[in-house]
């Protein structure tokens, strides 16, 4: 595989994009006027099991421009594995990733190429925060970001997008990671280099809808729990949140009704009662915190079977 200084790589996932691919298409070449003097470009399509025309609308771009490969995958395998498949066959000095759906300016390449000239290693597109996305998910975000910069051994800039560039050398790192559930942010900042950011109005999709609906950002968000086969330990789970909420609030309002407001209706909740309360509550926290333990296991598991991350049906490179 040859690496040229003046090549650069752009990768687009793919699944049921027709009517934004001749705009993305057509985005990235407009983009291109002010940077063809100095370089070159491949657009690596990676279909990720696309039903609509998006795989004959890439095939059709492919032949009719030799700087347009693709990799068509067997099935849908998720968008941060379809990014990796582009990672892994780009042979650009720098790669960006950028979404088909428009909501990744591609009028902004430019800028991120500059910031790489001037030495970043990894341009981040950020977004801006905007009040465009339901109240749910604003708070899921915000959520995320607290968590997983407070427990997770890795930063992450609020709203980073999946929108960057980043050069051969984080490339090639990237390319080393083996785990299948991965969350492609994560994995570059876990390794670091010197990093840049811009920052974006993220607009609403062109057409179609986005894929992931809040379940699946959720999902998404604790994405290494993702193995069926420890089903009844998360059962477990289930079951013990379930109690915990459940005598958790019972005792609350035993224990206010006996001790606060001292009884008004007479119900002399016996000491027995009080006591199966706070058992029940224990045991809640003890199977929540097994159904927290299988998806750790799960993870492992997912990992240890060692299947490979994709399946390629058809490319052209
Ligand atoms: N995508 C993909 N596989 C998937 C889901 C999405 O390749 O399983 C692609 C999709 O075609 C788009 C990008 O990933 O180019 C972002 O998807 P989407 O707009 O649905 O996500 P969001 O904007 O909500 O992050
Ligand atoms: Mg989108």
């Amino acid at each position: 595989m040859e690496t040229e200084k003046s090549l650069i790589s752009i990768i687009i996932p793919i699944l049921n994009e027709e009517q934004n691919i001749p705009l993305i298409y057509k985005g990235i070449l407009g983009a291109w006027k002010n940077l063809e003097s100095k370089y070159d470009y491949e657009i690596i399509f990676v279909n990720d099991g696309s039903e609509d025309k998006s795989g004959e609308m890439i095939k059709n771009l492919s032949k009719s421009n030799a700087r347009v490969k693709y990799i068509e995958f067997s099935r849908n395998f998720g968008k941060e594995v379809a990014v990796s498949a582009g990672l892994h066959h780009s042979k650009g000095g720098a790669a960006i990733i950028i979404d088909a759906d428009l909501q990744h300016p591609p009028g902004l390449i430019p800028e991120f190429i500059k910031k790489w000239e001037n030495g970043f290693e990894a341009v981040i597109g950020v977004r801006k925060e905007s009040g465009k996305d339901s109240i749910v998910r604003n708070l899921g975000a915000y959520l995320f970001y607290k968590i997983m910069n407070s427990i997770g051994e890795t930063k992450i800039v609020p709203y980073s997008t999946d929108y960057r560039l980043l050069d051969r050398k984080v490339v090639i790192e990237f390319n080393k990671f083996t785990e299948k559930n991965r969350i492609i942010r994560g994995l570059i900042a876990w390794l670091g280099f010197k990093r840049g950011y811009i920052y974006f109005n993220a607009g609403k999709r062109t057409y179609g809808k986005a894929r992931y609906s809040c379940y699946g950002l959720a999902k998404l968000a604790v994405s290494s729990f993702v193995s069926h086969s420890l089903f009844p330990l998360k059962l477990a789970g289930y079951f013990g949140t379930f109690l915990t909420l459940v005598f958790g609030v019972l005792g609350f309002l035993v224990f206010v009704n006996k001790y606060i407001v001292g009884d008004p209706w007479g119900l002399s909740v016996s000491n027995n009662t009080i006591f199966a309360i706070i058992i029940l509550f224990s045991v809640g926290i003890i199977l929540a915190s097994l159904g927290l333990m299988a998806l750790y296991i799960a993870n492992i598991h997912s990992e240890v079977v060692d299947r490979p991350m994709y399946v390629i049906r058809s490319k052209k490179l």
